[in-house]
């Protein structure tokens, strides 16, 4: 990078605010998914809104590609640097800038780690609701980008239904303040087409959230089964029966032995094939209510154990190994490839059973833990990224997983993001012109197409529908293009 943009980052930044060379710049080679990798020039610590837009302002002049960056847990290769230039890390803007009762807001720096907002939250008795399973790491930042979801999703709903207002910093350096919540909001929905965005429309620097009142009661109960079917037609006629628990969480036999091997052992039955677990909120009345017809279900699909939560540290300890599953994991291969399949509801027992299938015939370790309530699965295939034969079975495995979910009616993505992992499967899911309007409203963001550039949408989609390229832009792309 040139000398003279160097410097003037260092006058906005100061020295610590810039990581320019070494092996300080390997954590950022990737996100969470580690076989792709790529070395940005350099990474940017902003520690306010105004650092980072001066910063890109000079970015911008300088025609340097821009990558956000949270906390990296990623899954889908969003926040690696395929095109190089710089990745901006709100590593450095962790402050809780305000938690308001009487609005049920709280205002945040989009470096906060989701879980230390739950934690500025709780002695009003309110917390965020959307809880990934990686909440103890990734940024709320991250969590718009993603339009991220978790277990409590299934009845509290995903980020967007959460996000109120939002700080960005456009491509240009320009400062975008939508952080007022507005009570009926009029024109486009700005924060609407920005939440899920991927970090190709710009770079959030505060997030206004919604803030939910902890519930009168919760309670968490565990359901062990011979094996996954019982569990998935537990789920089906949950929902059938109109019954509202507020998370639906399977895990299979693998995971299991994993989690209990593991810091996060939960207390799940070793041998079991499947467990699911249950959590029910609301009014005392309420939740005795559901907890009835939800056990009746459980008996009647063949639970061989039923286990309520006792006290708040046994349903700590059971959330702990659902959350701790994938960092489980780690014992039992030394890579992981997480595919982020999603179906209707109505089709999970068939899809969990064709995934199996589909790792089987390729000689592959399958294990799986998945948000059963939205329908998304996480099929986990272990393997070992110095095997490249291993390695090319499972992107095949993973493709084939994701067009049978497609061909039953579900997407690309449940919740992980689209990313370089998945951009192929844009073109299964999307028609021509629906690309070509993703394209135009990107462009309308960033017509340089200098933000997450090689992300989301296919570049050779995007290049079709400009008419006017920009000079140094089209040789890009091209570039890209003939890569990929
Ligand atoms: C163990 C584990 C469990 C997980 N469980 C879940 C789960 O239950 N639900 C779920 O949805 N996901 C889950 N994930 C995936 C991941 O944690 C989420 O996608 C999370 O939202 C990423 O946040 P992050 O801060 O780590 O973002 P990063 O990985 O750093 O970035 C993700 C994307 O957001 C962009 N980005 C980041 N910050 C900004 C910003 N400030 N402005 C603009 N763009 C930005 C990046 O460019 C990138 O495209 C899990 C991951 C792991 C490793």
């Amino acid at each position: 990078m040139d000398a003279a943009l160097i410097a003037a980052l260092r006058n906005v930044l100061g020295e610590a605010g810039l990581v320019g060379s070494g092996s300080r710049l390997v954590p950022y080679e990737s996100d969470g998914l580690a076989m792709l990798r790529h070395t940005p020039e350099m990474v940017l610590l902003p520690r306010t809104t105004a650092e980072a837009a001066h910063s890109m302002r000079l970015l911008a002049e300088a025609g340097v590609p821009v990558v956000g960056r949270g906390a990296g847990t990623g899954l889908s290769g969003g926040a690696t640097p395929v095109e190089g230039g710089v990745v901006i890390s709100l590593a450095r803007m962790r402050d809780v800038l305000e938690v308001d009762p009487a609005g049920r807001l709280a205002r945040v720096q989009a470096g906060v780690v989701n879980a230390d907002l739950t934690r500025a939250a709780a002695p009003h008795g309110l917390f965020y609701a959307p809880d990934p399973s990686s909440q103890m790491a990734c940024t709320i930042g991250g969590n718009v980008a993603e339009n991220s979801g978790g277990p409590h999703c299934f009845m509290h709903g995903s980020t967007t239904r959460h996000i109120l207002g939002l700080v960005i910093v456009c491509a240009d350096g320009e400062v975008l303040d939508l952080s007022e919540p507005q009570p009926d909001p009029s024109g486009y929905d700005l924060i609407g087409s920005f939440v899920g965005s991927e970090g190709t429309l710009g770079l959030v620097t505060e997030v206004t959230v919604k803030l939910t009142r902890v519930p009168p009661v919760t309670e968490t109960l565990l359901a062990v089964f011979p094996g996954l079917d019982g569990a998935c037609d537990s789920v089906s006629d949950m929902i059938a029966a109109r019954l509202e628990p507020s998370a639906l969480e399977i895990l299979d036999r693998l995971t299991i032995q994993a989690v209990e091997a593991s810091v996060f052992a939960a207390g799940y039955p070793k041998t079991a094939e499947a467990v699911l677990l249950v959590e029910l909120e609301g009014s005392a009345l309420e939740v005795d209510v559901t907890s009835k017809d939800v056990l009746a279900i459980l008996e009647q699909r063949g639970a061989i154990e039923l286990r309520k939560a006792r006290d708040p540290l046994e349903r700590r300890k059971l959330w702990a190994g659902r959350k701790g599953a994938f960092g489980a994991m780690g014992r039992i291969a030394p890579d992981l490839y997480v595919a982020d399949a999603v179906v209707p509801r109505t089709k999970l027992r068939r899809m969990v059973a064709r995934t199996a299938e589909i790792c089987r015939e390729r000689n592959l370790r399958l294990a799986t833990v998945f948000h059963a309530g939205d329908g998304n699965l996480h099929p986990n295939i272990c393997y070992d990224r110095r095997d490249l034969d291993e390695v090319k079975r499972v992107l095949e495995a993973g493709r084939m997983i994701l067009q049978e979910c497609i061909a039953a009616g579900g997407s690309l993505t449940g919740e992980h993001g689209v990313g370089l992992e998945k951009l192929e499967g844009m073109d299964m899911l999307f028609k021509q012109a629906d690309l070509a309007t993703m394209c135009r409203m990107r462009d309308a963001w960033d017509p340089e197409r200098r933000m997450n550039p090689g992300k989301l949408l296919p570049v050779r989609a995007c290049r079709e529908v400009r008419t006017n390229p920009l000079p140094g832009v089209e040789a890009r792309d091209a570039a890209a293009g003939a890569e990929s």
